[in-house]
């Protein structure tokens, strides 16, 4: 039995790679399911799953948590360091599900025993790209992504030489707004941004959709991942969301990797890796479809992509900043603090603040300088939401 842990457990992945887990219950032995403030989905899976530990990331909910699964003989556990202590336990293969900075460090603490890590959380390569990539290196740990662009770029690679890469295409669907005249953009509301045209994902990546700061952070992830420089990697829109992404070669060859948008792909994917097993996708009636159309990604309708240029060439720890900035305007957007299209002005603000310090930072930076790049964004983009400058 392979043993398995799912940060994110009870999110939009993390419930996708349980459907997939669950399927087969011989095959895997569930050590950590981890969630925040679902407990009562947490403790049912957890029971169903019969994993050793269930943890929620809130403090102040252990006790429900330890009601929820009194008798089942699953332990509960609670909190940062409880996180931190489950990514410890010895699970093979641990889903990093997730969502925001929140994600890095269980991450991070997976890779350090030598786990293969099935990286959802794109954040963690927005912000800390050479860490992870470091410390998988460091202590025989894998890392296989599970974002569905950079799953579609890594199948396309196999077998392939990097240096015969001319250029990766990340197809974006356009989120909620990509039909929407442009002057209309500042009075979207988040439920209208909350909705995504082919993909069911949590709220936070959705409204990140409608913004491209979710496509922002793809293309810097792929950077991260890929190791490719920032003029070799394109967007393009793809309102069907059929091809996740296409590997353009020195010999002029497009591989495109295509399929319904259904994450289970690209879980299950890195669930067998090396493998390729079945899975439980619908199978793509190309008639059915009939076309697949694809239009420019501008820039002027989503800003947050040249944003996303910007911080690829200037490296160092721009990526955590931008991610910290972007977090902390997302929830201005939720609360209703700050208007949809001042999402973007208050991330370009706090960049131009901080960049000049943090671009320069040599690779082998550690966590503590992750962490304090993310803490000075987010206390410039709070200074600038509550107009403190
Ligand atoms: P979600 O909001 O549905 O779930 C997030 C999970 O993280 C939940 O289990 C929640 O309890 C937990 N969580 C939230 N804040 C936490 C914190 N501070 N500490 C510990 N746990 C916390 O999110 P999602 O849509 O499943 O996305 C998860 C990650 O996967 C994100 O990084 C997202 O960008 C990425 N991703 C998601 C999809 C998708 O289809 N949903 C696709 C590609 C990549
Ligand atoms: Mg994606």
């Amino acid at each position: 039995m392979r043993r398995v842990s799912i940060f994110g457990a009870t999110g939009s992945i993390g419930q996708n790679t349980i459907d997939l887990i669950a399927r087969e219950p011989e095959a895997y032995d569930v050590v950590a399911l981890t969630g925040g403030q679902n407990i009562a989905q947490l403790a049912q899976d957890a029971i169903r799953l019969r994993a050793d530990l269930a943890v929620t990331a809130d403090e102040t909910r252990l006790d429900e948590l330890r009601q929820a699964l009194a008798g089942s003989g699953v332990e509960a556990a609670a909190g940062r360091e409880a996180l931190l202590e489950a990514a410890d336990r010895p699970a093979e293969w641990v889903m990093s599900a997730i969502v925001g900075a929140a994600g890095l460090e269980p991450g991070l603490r997976a890779l350090q025993r030598g786990a293969t890590l099935a990286l959802a959380n794109k954040e963690s390569m927005v912000c800390a790209g050479q860490l992870m990539l470091r410390t998988a290196q460091a202590h025989g740990g894998r890392l296989l992504p599970v974002d569905s662009e950079h799953s579609a770029v890594f199948q396309a690679l196999i077998g392939e030489d990097l240096d015969a890469v001319e250029r990766v295409i990340i197809t974006a669907s356009g989120g909620a707004f990509r039909d929407w005249p442009i002057e209309d953009l500042p009075k979207a509301t988040p439920a209208q941004a909350a909705t995504h045209p082919n993909w069911d994902m949590g709220q936070r990546i959705t409204i990140d959709s409608a913004s491209m700061f979710n496509k922002a952070l793809e293309l810097i992830e792929t950077k991260e991942f890929f190791g490719l420089s920032a003029d070799k990697i394109e967007t393009v829109v793809h309102p069907e969301s059929m091809i996740h992404a296409l590997v353009g070669f020195n010999d002029g060859a497009l591989m495109a990797h295509v399929g319904p948008p259904d994450m289970r792909h690209a879980i299950g994917f890195s669930l067998h890796h090396p493998e390729r097993k079945p899975l439980p996708v619908e199978r793509l009636d190309l008639v059915k479809l009939g076309q697949m159309t694809f239009r420019p990604a501008c820039e002027i309708r989503w800003p947050a992509l040249r944003l996303a240029r910007e911080v690829m060439e200037a490296g160092g720890l721009c990526g955590a900043a931008f991610n910290a900035a972007k977090e902390v305007a997302l929830d201005g957007f939720i609360d209703g603090a700050i208007s949809f299209t001042r999402m973007t002005e208050v991330v370009e603000e706090v960049l131009s603040r901080v960049s000049p310090r943090l671009r320069h930072i040599d690779d082998d930076f550690g966590l503590d300088m992750v962490v304090e790049a993310d803490h000075l964004a987010r206390v410039e983009a709070g200074n600038i939401i509550a107009g403190r400058t």
